[in-house]
């Protein structure tokens, strides 16, 4: 099944690179990163049917023999609810106490949601140090593959308990970045709150080179619960681009988009690296 993109779910092939824009690509293992906007209401709450829906798709990409890694935001925003905060707490402490709460719950609907398509899910919590160093790096690698191997979905978050990187900047756009390219990952998908990179309000849908990105206005509503931004979007394909890895940056508040995406449809932001290395 090959899309639009040059993307393509399972089979064998090469990933688009500037040099060769649009080879067929085998899309064996994808990470895909959904934001706290995507997943939460305006108070905070899990929007469990847009959970669900998230959960289908990826089930549905597991059952086309593709192995995928949902990097998952929300924890933050989660616990605020539970607490009845309505504003983002400014102090660190405040706000990693409120992913130790919000995680559970995080993990409890998607464990539900997954569930419905027979899927079993994984908690893997990790910080961009761990990605860093040689030995835990391989560590996180090692378990992110056996748990692809039995068909489970790792949901992966920052470990905000000890970490502040994705909290002070990020929403895990970054980290999602990391884990893509520790586990050699074809395509890295970031799922926002907005259709993409935006010039005159219109998504543009291939983005050749970083400084070409830079210069694109932004669009993206102000946040209240979340950070991250396009600075971070860019980051993240900055560090995917360096392992030949291209990045898709869609809404994903529209209905299907994932799979839209996997089945051939032109969504969101292509990001083509510059070489596969
Ligand atoms: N790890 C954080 C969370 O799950 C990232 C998002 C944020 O900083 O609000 O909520």
């Amino acid at each position: 099944m090959t899309n639009r993109s040059g993307l393509k779910v399972g089979g064998s092939g090469q990933l688009p690179t500037t040099q060769n824009p649009q080879p067929r690509t085998p899309i064996r293992r994808l990470v895909v990163k959904v934001g706290s906007s995507v997943l939460t209401d305006a108070r905070g709450r899990l929007l469990r049917e847009r959970i669900e829906a998230l959960a289908d798709q990826l089930a549905a990409c597991v059952r086309q023999g593709c192995h995928p890694i949902l990097v998952s935001s929300g924890a933050i925003a989660c616990g605020m609810a539970k607490l009845g905060l309505r504003k983002r707490p400014a102090a660190l402490a405040q706000l990693q106490a409120c992913a130790a709460i919000g995680q559970s719950e995080l993990m409890h609907v998607y464990t539900l949601a997954f569930a419905r398509s027979d899927v079993t899910v994984a908690q893997v919590l990790l910080t961009q140090e761990d990605l860093a160093g040689r030995q835990r790096l391989r560590n996180a690698k090692q378990t992110l593959l056996t748990l692809l191997h039995r068909r489970v979905v790792p949901v992966v978050n920052e470990n905000d308990t000890v970490a502040v990187e994705e909290i002070t900047f990020g929403d895990n756009d970054r980290l999602a970045a990391l884990v893509c390219a520790a586990v050699e990952a074809q395509l890295l998908v970031i799922l926002s709150d907005v259709d993409g990179l935006l010039r005159e309000g219109r998504v543009v849908k291939r983005v050749e080179s970083l400084r070409q990105a830079q210069r694109l206005i932004i669009a993206g509503a102000s946040r209240q619960r979340t950070r991250g931004g396009m600075a971070s979007k860019l980051e993240a394909a900055r560090i995917v681009g360096h392992s030949g890895i291209p990045l898709v940056i869609a809404n994903g508040a529209r209905p299907n988009v994932l799979g839209g995406l996997l089945a051939g449809r032109s969504v969101g932001t292509l990001f083509v690296p510059r070489q596969k290395c």
